[in-house]
């Protein structure tokens, strides 16, 4: 069994961390917040002093920090990650960021004799705890033979989605589909309504037909209908909006960065900041159908 380091331990990453050490791995981590190193201490793992004494004798660091600049801030510089670490170090970074910073933190831990994949992931808080995360991975075949072990215990399905950044890249144009589609399904429903047709009917018609797609199917937001739905729990997440919008921003600073034209991308990003700016940023991202029907909630 392995010395595993594992940096951010918030509500992803302390369970991430659990399921390694329930494993057998001896994991030592580290986080700013003093909460969150008591909940890890509480959990059995061994907690750092600080950042860098995750390093010592570890054969893989683990990272769950929250957007590019944590990241970035935590790998790179003199008193970073990168060069602390010994040499051949594998790092594999889960959270969730700008796939600039990851590319940028990939050709830094290359050009210091250090392994890395980018692997964000889906499945919540929940996927989680119970160990059947998706990872998407990015980087080179060596360092995604490397990751894989690690990730099989935090997963269930781990996808090589090809080199450094590409990890990140398919997280967010995921994302932005299933944020487009349910906006989509939301206008959908909402005029079917206004036009006498029973949603429960519109459902059935529609999810047997072209209209068809995993929002509506998955986590369809009007109540009633799906029974796994937020909408059924008042809209209590499941993913909350707070999250969609964040990763439809990245979506819109990638599609900017690299050209690409994603004017439906750009719409679903200006229709979350709307919502998550009137206070709904704790909703599942299906409560956006209120906003929609100009509801009460919106
Ligand atoms: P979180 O805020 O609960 O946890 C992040 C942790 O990182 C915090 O405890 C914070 O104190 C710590 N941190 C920040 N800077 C640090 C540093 N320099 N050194 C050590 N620790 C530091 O967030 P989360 O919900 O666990 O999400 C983590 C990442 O996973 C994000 O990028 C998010 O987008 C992504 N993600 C989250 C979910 C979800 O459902 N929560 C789902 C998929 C992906």
């Amino acid at each position: 069994m392995a010395r595993i380091g594992f940096l951010g331990l918030g509500n992803m990453g302390l369970p991430m961390a659990k399921n390694l050490l329930a494993a057998g791995h001896d994991v030592v981590g580290f986080d700013v917040t003093p909460k969150a190193r008591e909940a890890a201490t509480a959990a059995g793992i061994s907690v750092a002093e600080q950042a860098a004494d995750v390093l010592s004798g570890a054969e893989a660091v683990i990272t769950m920090l929250p957007a590019g600049d944590h990241v970035r801030a935590v790998y790179l510089g003199p008193d970073g990650l990168l060069a602390g670490a010994a040499s051949g170090t594998l790092f594999i970074d889960c959270s969730t960021i700008d796939v600039a910073s990851s590319r940028e933190v990939h050709e830094a831990a290359a050009a210091q004799g250090h392994a890395m994949v980018d692997a964000p992931v889906s499945g919540g808080v929940s996927g989680a705890e119970a160990g059947t995360l998706t990872f998407m991975v990015g980087g080179n075949d060596d360092a995604f033979q490397r990751a894989k072990p690690h990730l099989d215990i935090m997963g269930r399905n781990i996808v090589h989605a090809g080199g450094a950044g590409n990890g990140q890249a398919a997280k967010i144009c995921n994302n932005m589909i299933l944020g487009i589609s349910m906006i989509a399904v939301s206008e959908a429903f909402a005029l079917g309504q206004r036009l006498g047709l029973d949603p429960k009917t519109f459902f059935d018609i529609s999810s047997a037909a072209s209209g068809s797609c995993w929002a509506m199917v998955n986590h369809n937001p009007v109540p009633g209908i799906v029974e796994t739905s937020a909408a059924n729990r008042d809209y209590q997440p499941g993913f909350a909006a707070a999250m969609m919008h964040k990763d439809l921003k990245l979506s819109q600073a990638a599609a900017s960065q690299s050209g690409a034209a994603t004017p439906l991308g750009a719409e679903a990003t200006a229709l979350y900041t709307l919502f998550v700016n009137a206070g709904n940023g704790g909703l599942d991202y299906s409560a956006i159908i209120k906003m929609i029907k100009g509801g009460p909630g919106a």
